[in-house]
């Protein structure tokens, strides 16, 4: 492997560069990509030579950012998922007293995405490759109780071999996070890929808003372009709201079919993943090339039993070892700090900014109207940036409510914002 510069701007003192070597066991090679929680790194096991992909982090920034929950996630969940074909591995998962490396299987092919961008939209028995693959991943933890939340071509890689795997678990959610009604209440994922019922205010099942983004996903895959897309956030909020997408006259009528049962904006009509599989289009050609699920399953569950034990120990320990301590890192004191939250609120945009003003006022502060009347920022005394507000009328009840807080306990502050109960 050769070292090659890191080409990211936003080095820091302490971060890992090419050639470092980790632990006396990992040597470090170049930049892949920077995520939201922090750079992936090539890297080689010196003893093995095989290469693999390192996530590192760094503590405090993670905790400053209010991640700290989403990282534990992220381990628990990688830590659940055990060798599935189509799902990036993670090997261990090491830390420093200042860092946590999560210690991957290397996705050689890079992102999917990356795909599309270079040779545009894939022929539908390409699409239908990828798809089945990401249908079988997706079938795969959801029948552990856990939802991606964030599928996206950007975390769909590839290996050498061109098989697709999902990665970043950043995001996911466990069965055991649903409120007492079995349903999501926190709105996260990229809004273009994010389902109608994330935007209504009623809760949301996981495994309904991964079947919606495996249909943005396929739409991509097959046009090349987002079936929701719009300049205007709120006019793609809104497309996204009512399931409003054309699909070209080239798709075949099958491939239609299935988008549309995928895109229903009823999360209760809209197709599942087990009705997936016996979709006309989807097993077109047999089944053998997306990977067979129940033979999939066979090995999953014999491998589980081999693997766990001794990955959970191996976490046990460095988790709970001092030096390796990242329990102290997991209190959720730390929570929200600047994490941007969005919620839907059947509040009148006009309130949402008094109620923002009223906070602001008791914190002496004062709130400055950017672009139209429901874009705010609350300013400090010191003309210091606070927070930022921005309301987008969904519909003729309801708003979406973007709340960005860039300083430190600005997320807790307006945590009332926009719910009405105030
Ligand atoms: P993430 O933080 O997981 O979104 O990762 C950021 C970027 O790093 C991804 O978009 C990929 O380009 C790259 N990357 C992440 N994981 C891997 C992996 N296992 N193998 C190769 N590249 C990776």
């Amino acid at each position: 492997m050769d070292p090659a510069p890191d080409p990211s701007p936003a080095s820091e003192p302490g971060d890992p560069f090419p050639g470092k070597l980790l632990f006396g066991k990992y040597s470090l090679g170049k930049l892949l990509g920077c995520g939201a929680s922090g750079k992936v790194y090539q890297a080689k096991n010196i003893s093995t030579n095989q290469t693999v992909a390192i996530k590192c982090i760094n503590k405090s920034k993670i905790v400053k950012s209010g991640h700290v929950a989403q990282i534990e996630r992220e381990i628990s969940i990688m830590g659940r998922l055990h060798h599935h074909p189509n799902i990036v591995t993670l090997l261990e998962v090491l830390a420093t007293k200042t860092k946590i490396y999560f210690v991957m299987e290397f996705a050689k092919g890079g992102e999917l995405f990356n795909l599309i961008e270079k040779h545009g939209r894939l022929s539908e028995n390409l699409s239908r490759r990828f798809f089945r693959q990401l249908i079988s991943a997706v079938r795969y933890y959801h029948s552990l109780g856990i939802f991606h939340r964030d599928l996206k071509p950007e975390n769909l890689l590839l290996d050498g071999n061109g098989v697709l795997k999902v990665s970043d678990f950043g995001l996911s959610a466990v069965a055991g996070q649903t409120r007492n009604d079995g349903l999501l209440h926190t709105m996260c994922g990229t809004p273009a890929y994010v389902a109608p019922e994330i935007l209504g205010k009623k809760g949301y099942g996981g495994a309904g808003v991964d079947v919606w983004s495996c249909g943005v996903i396929l739409f991509v895959l097959n046009t090349g372009y987002l079936p929701f897309n719009d300049a205007n956030l709120m006019a793609m909020y809104r497309k996204i709201y009512r399931g409003q997408f054309r699909i070209p006259r080239w798709v075949t009528p099958d491939l239609q079919r299935l988008l549309k049962r995928l895109l229903d904006p009823n999360p209760e009509t809209r197709m599942t993943v087990d009705e997936i599989v016996r979709d006309p289009w989807f097993v077109k050609g047999g089944y053998a090339d997306g990977g067979n699920f129940e033979e999939d399953r066979r090995e999953e569950k014999l491998m589980t039993k081999l693997k766990s034990k001794s990955f959970l120990n191996a976490f046990e320990i460095i988790s709970f070892s001092s030096g390796f301590d990242l329990s102290g890192l997991f209190g959720d004191s730390c929570e929200g700090f600047y994490e941007e939250r969005r919620l839907v609120s059947g509040v009148d945009p006009e309130k949402i900014v008094g109620e923002v003003e009223e906070i602001a006022r008791g914190e002496k502060a004062r709130v400055a109207r950017v672009k139209g009347d429901f874009d705010v920022e609350v300013v400090g005394q010191n003309g210091n940036l606070l927070a930022g507000v921005r309301i987008y009328r969904l519909n003729e009840e309801t708003v979406v409510v973007e709340i960005r807080p860039y300083e430190r306990g600005w997320g807790e502050k307006l945590k009332s914002v926009g719910s009405g109960h105030r």
